[in-house]
């Protein structure tokens, strides 16, 4: 099931990118510290990109240029030390950064932003190339008026959504790679496929798939990928039963379509907990589990955070203090 995203587009005008270039280049050049990390190297479109700051470098937000324009943004936030034996060296501020599934391949800037919006610093970023499954999906009579009808109620089930994964809460609570929540491979659908609903009145829609579909029949157990705290647990009209997770400021897993929800709203979740059973309630073909995670509102490929750590602290260790 697709949420519409919310980008946050923002021209900046060229006369100020080309002065910047140039300081850029003329300070990087002779004087600039290694102070900034970023991970991995080269993301795929849909992939997260962990950026990583000296404290005191006065970064409030990561943010992602494309073509001139500011296409996502993530606020820093504190990662505290394992120990302050060191006098606080081994802390530092971090921003998890979504390239969109939209982005094309290429060479890209990530700036770092001050708190009055002034940028700081750029990084250059390599953006790989990537291809996507392309889908259509027959919608009955039914499915079709869930996904096309207006409702008052999900207008307002989709702004209390937002304004839960819009928010970039204090508490960190995951900085390794994600388990997959269910323990069957069965894939039904991937992260990024081109959907064409087909709706039963003749017309059709297009849009990205912002997860992953696991074909599971009804009433297998759902776990936690990661530890957090339930941010949501109650029905919704579009993804029926739905649980929400925060593991790290900005960052969030999402479980729909399930059977039974068996954790609270507030409770703290540790990974594999069980959120609830697999179901197909909502806007569903069949029986599965639709699995997402959203960084700063931007669905990112849930296999990214499976296969390394959302935050590796060593590694941008590593980086900011040669
Ligand atoms: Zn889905």
């Amino acid at each position: 099931m697709l949420l519409n995203s919310s980008p946050k587009c923002f021209s900046v005008s060229s006369v100020v990118l080309t002065v910047y270039f140039f300081l850029a280049v003329t300070i990087g050049a002779q004087t600039a510290p290694a102070s900034y990390a970023l991970i991995p190297d080269n993301p795929r479109p849909g992939e997260p990109v962990t950026i990583g700051v000296r404290n005191g470098a006065g970064a409030k937000s990561a943010v992602l240029m494309v073509e001139g324009k500011r296409l996502t943004r993530a606020a820093f936030f504190s990662v505290s030390a394992e120990n302050d034996s060191d006098g606080g060296k081994q802390s530092f501020m971090a921003a998890v950064l979504t390239v969109p599934a939209t982005v094309k391949p290429g060479s890209r800037a990530v700036i770092a932003v001050e708190a009055a919006g002034g940028i700081i610093r750029e990084i250059t970023v390599a953006i790989a190339g990537r291809e996507f499954i392309s889908e259509v999906i027959e919608l009955n009579p039914t499915l079709t008026g869930i996904r096309t009808e207006p409702d008052p109620r999900k207008t307002a089930e989709a702004d209390h959504l937002w304004s839960i994964l819009n928010r970039t809460g204090a508490d960190s609570y995951h900085f390794g790679a994600f388990s997959p929540p269910v323990s069957s491979t069965r894939r039904t659908s991937f992260f990024g496929d081109r959907r064409v609903y087909q709706y039963s009145n003749g017309n059709n829609d297009i849009s990205i798939h912002a997860g992953i579909d696991y074909g599971v029949p009804k009433g297998t157990a759902v776990n936690a990928c990661g530890q957090g705290k339930v941010v949501l647990a109650r029905n919704r009209i579009v993804t029926g039963n739905s649980v929400i997770i925060e593991h790290l400021p900005g960052v969030y897993s999402l479980y729909y379509h399930l059977d039974t929800i068996e954790v609270a709203e507030g409770a703290l979740v540790n990974a594999g907990a069980l959120l609830g059973l697999s179901g197909a309630t909502g806007l569903a073909t069949g029986p599965h589990l639709h699995w997402e995670i959203r960084v700063s509102g931007e669905n990112t490929d849930p296999d990214a955070f499976i296969a390394r750590p959302i935050l590796d602290k060593e590694a941008i260790l590593d980086k900011i203090y040669p």
